[in-house]
């Protein structure tokens, strides 16, 4: 299912599954092997707490004596790792509100998730609420004119959530199919930032209020358990329902979807990986983990 993404993300699939393809070969599991599995896990950023998980998973099951040879590890990995994925996703929404620190490839995602939609053959509305950067509006203009999607834009300054209400009107008036909200992303003034987000949220659920909205938080997969605290401050302000994880072409650290899943507890849902309009992918964790474990 994930071969077509092999080339983009092959940096990933390489660098775990390489690894692993030399552990699958021993004729036992022996206290070398683990801490051989302990270490690429997290080189991967698979994090503390699920590495160590896992590693008492494997022991246990050794112990067991229900896993004796390399060739066994590979499905007792598989199942571990699917089941750590296993959160409840969130329900079909066709409002999206994108959130994230600046640089984290938000803007970009926004385009490619309108992309995706259109080509689809959806009507799709961008909203560009991030009033206080005009780069930032332009950016996302630029990518509208080019694929050819219709957007809504406010002025200079202008109140976000006031820019996101016209956006919903908009949606409502026109019988637009996906809105799709890109919001600023100052961590330097956190609380004002929070605030605007909140009141925003506010806006759709008077403006909409029969419509759920996903809340997706972009985080940048390379910079791996740093925007962690980030992701966690977003989520106890505006509720996330789930992750996209940008830059995945960037980093070899596909152990980060496990430790996302463990710490915070929110799905991963999309995965960006390049800065094609088309270089997205709804995050299938079958999938994804069969492709780490095969390469
Ligand atoms: P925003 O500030 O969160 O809206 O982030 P942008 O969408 O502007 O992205 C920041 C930079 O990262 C830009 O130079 C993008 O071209 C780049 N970028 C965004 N997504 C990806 C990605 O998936 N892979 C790579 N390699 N670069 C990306």
């Amino acid at each position: 299912m994930f071969n077509f993404l092999k080339n983009s993300l092959k940096n990933i699939y390489t660098q775990f599954s390489s690894k692993l393809t030399n552990l699958f070969t021993r004729s036992s599991i022996d206290e070398d092997t683990l801490n051989e599995l302990k270490t690429i896990l997290l080189q991967a950023d698979t994090g503390i707490a699920t590495t160590n998980a896992l590693i008492n998973h494997v022991k246990q099951e050794v112990a067991a004596g229900t896993l004796t040879a390399g060739a066994d590890l590979k499905e007792v990995l598989r199942d571990y790792l699917t089941n750590q994925l296993k959160l409840p996703a969130p329900q079909n929404s066709s409002i999206f509100l994108l959130v994230g620190i600046n640089g984290s490839g938000k803007t970009t995602f926004a385009a490619k998730l309108a992309h995706m939609y259109a080509q689809q053959g959806k009507k799709v509305l961008l909203v560009a609420a991030d009033t206080f950067r005009a780069a930032a509006q332009e950016q996302l203009s630029e990518w509208a004119t080019k694929l050819n999607i219709d957007i809504e834009i406010g002025k200079a300054n202008q109140d976000p959530a006031s820019v996101v209400y016209a956006g919903c009107q908009r949606y409502l008036t026109e019988s637009y199919d996906i809105l799709i909200i890109d919001t600023a992303g100052r961590l330097q003034t956190k609380t004002y930032l929070m605030q605007e987000l909140e009141k925003i949220k506010r806006v759709i659920a008077k403006k909409l209020p029969d419509h759920s909205v996903n809340t997706l938080l972009t985080v940048d997969a390379m910079l791996g358990q740093n925007s962690f605290d980030q992701a966690q401050l977003f989520h106890d302000h505006i509720a996330l329902d789930g992750i996209i994880l940008t830059k995945m072409d960037g980093t070899g650290k596909g152990g980060i979807v496990f430790a996302i899943a463990q710490q915070l507890k929110i799905p991963v849902v999309f995965i960006s990986y390049g800065e094609q309009p088309d270089q997205i992918k709804k995050f299938d964790s079958t999938g994804y983990v069969a492709e780490l474990l095969e390469g």
